[in-house]
């Protein structure tokens, strides 16, 4: 089954006299939205949300964009997929921020086509995510005819290594997820070129520590 249309509809009922809940009264009247979700087996879900108005229908409108074609029955996966498009609906607390750590750096992230190729296969854009770097090695770039007369007659000059970027990897999945730009942050720092501060698996030949991360709350 699959989710084909979702459709807000604002109401107001009228009152004779006001209607007390728990935290205050209404007057008159209040205002309520039906929120229709239709499916492509022609069962049809309906919800109420308090509220309404044109910004209201707009922002449920909206979620078509997420959801349709989406399982209706995944309910895990729609939480997640709604939880930031209706962020500024009641101040969400649910909105997501995203923290990427220190990762080796696309500096140091020299691969192979193994993974060039297992990228390109899985992401549209994976192309994208990898950049050549020539050798910049000061020793050979001052004595450049000890290095050459290493290579083989007809041989190519050394060419350039394709460099990974973990962060862009990582950060263009999670806008692909549905998060805002503005809510991914980076730390931006290469474990390769940070030994002091920070264990590299590759800086340091696989003798190494783990680097933790941690996540906190705070309150605002
Ligand atoms: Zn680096």
């Amino acid at each position: 089954m699959k989710i084909t249309n979702i459709k807000a509809t604002t109401v107001t009922v009228p009152l004779e006299a006001p209607l007390r809940h728990s935290v205050g009264s209404h007057w008159g009247r209040f205002v309520r939205t039906i929120v229709e979700v239709e499916t492509d087996e022609g069962i049809i879900g309906l919800g109420e949300m308090g509220g309404g108005g044109e910004s209201t229908e707009a922002a449920i409108n909206g979620l078509n964009a997420y959801l349709i074609g989406h399982d209706p029955l995944q309910l895990e996966q729609l939480y997640w997929k709604i939880c930031n498009p209706t962020a500024s609906l009641y101040n969400n607390r649910a909105q997501m921020h995203a923290a990427i750590g220190p990762c080796v750096g696309q500096c140091c992230y020299a691969v192979g086509d193994e993974v060039i190729d297992a990228f390109k296969s899985q992401f549209a854009y994976g192309a994208e995510l990898f950049r050549e770097v020539y050798d910049d090695d000061p020793v050979k770039k001052k004595y450049p005819l000890l290095f050459l007369t290493a290579r083989a007659p007809g041989h190519s000059p050394i060419g350039p290594q394709t460099h990974l970027d973990l962060v862009a990897a990582n950060r263009r999945q999670l806008l692909d997820a549905g998060l805002t730009a503005e809510n991914i942050w980076s730390a931006d720092l290469c474990t390769s070129c940070h030994p002091e501060k920070l264990f590299s698996h590759r800086a340091e030949h696989g003798f190494t520590g783990r680097t933790m991360g941690v996540v906190g709350v705070r309150a605002i």
